[in-house]
Parts: structure tokens; C-alpha cells; sequence
């Protein structure tokens, strides 16, 4: 699936230059039951399907002590994401406004980042539920639910 070049209504994009100021290491893949957007839910379900996370198995021994949690978060790359709107108008509301003041796939660093269900791991694979992404997305890293670590929402 190559990158969506379709604009919106009221959407500005930016002129930029190929991004090659950062590098990031995939550690893997995500499979999900999803092939296009339009199955894909937009954020994940506490109840939805199992999905796995594929590491490459050299990070077999980075998931050593993951089991203790429940809860894990999960990052991956939105690599099928266009890049360089600075205004988006989602389909759902009709209103327009910064790409930093929604959780749509595109942004100019696709970073998606769910908090999911982990039902158990087997060698390199990790069976979860409550993603949100297609089938094939690329694994960037996945951090345990601490709840003395994790950042906790602000009060109003
Ligand atoms: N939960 C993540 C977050 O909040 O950062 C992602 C939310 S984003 C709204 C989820 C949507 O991104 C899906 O409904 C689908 O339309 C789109 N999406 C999923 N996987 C993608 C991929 N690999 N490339 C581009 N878009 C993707």
C-alpha cells in the first residue's frame, strides 16, 4: 500500500526535506487481522482480536520479565502514513485542525503508541490484544505498564 495523497478540504501540507535526521531500529512486526484502513479500528478495543507482536528473534531475551505485566505499551511506525500535514480535517466531524492536536496516523514522525492486553509469550512472539494497526506495521519498541514509572494523566 503506497502512501494516501489525497487532501482534504481546509488541509495544508509543508514543504519538507527527506527525513534522514534520525534512525530507528524496527525490532520487528506486527500482525494484525487488518489489511486496509477502512477494517482498522481507530484506536484499539479492550475485547478486539488477538494480534502478535513478531520480534525478530534476536530480542528473544529482551522480553525476559514482560510475563509479570499485564498491560503493556506498545510502539510502532504508521509506515503507510503521509507526512507533512500540518492541518488535517477528519472525515468524522468535518472540522480542521493541527495534526499536533489529534491522534490521526499522520504526523511527520508516524509513531502510533497503544496500551494493550498481553495474553502471553511464546519465544519471540508476544499474543495481544487492543491494537489499532494494520498487518505489517512495523515494531519499534514495547515498555511494561509500571504504574510507578508510567506518565500518568494530568488532573484537570
Ligand atoms: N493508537 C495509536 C495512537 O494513538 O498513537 C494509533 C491511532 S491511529 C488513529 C490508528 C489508525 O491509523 C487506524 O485506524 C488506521 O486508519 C491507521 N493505521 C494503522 N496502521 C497504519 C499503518 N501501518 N500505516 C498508516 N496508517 C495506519
Amino acid at each position: 500500500m503506497s502512501p494516501s495523497t489525497d487532501l482534504r478540504p481546509n488541509e495544508e501540507t509543508v514543504a519538507l526535506a527527506a527525513p534522514n535526521d534520525a534512525s530507528l531500529r524496527f525490532i520487528g512486526h506486527i500482525e494484525t487481522p487488518w489489511n486496509n484502513r477502512a477494517d482498522c479500528p481507530r484506536q484499539g478495543h479492550r475485547d478486539g482480536p488477538e494480534c502478535r507482536l513478531v520480534l525478530h528473534p534476536v530480542w528473544a531475551a529482551a522480553l525476559n520479565g514482560l510475563a509479570d505485566y499485564p498491560v503493556i505499551e506498545v510502539l510502532y511506525w504508521l509506515d503507510r502514513s503521509r507526512r507533512d500535514l500540518l492541518t488535517q480535517s477528519p472525515k468524522h466531524n468535518g472540522e480542521t485542525v493541527g495534526t499536533f492536536a489529534l491522534r490521526s496516523p499522520v504526523r511527520p514522525n508516524p509513531i502510533g503508541t497503544s496500551l494493550v492486553r498481553l495474553i502471553g509469550i511464546n519465544g519471540h512472539i508476544v499474543r495481544v490484544r487492543s491494537l489499532d494497526c494494520l498487518n505489517g506495521t512495523p515494531l519499534l519498541d514495547i515498555k511494561p505498564n509500571r504504574c510507578d514509572f508510567t506518565p500518568q494523566a494530568l488532573p484537570k
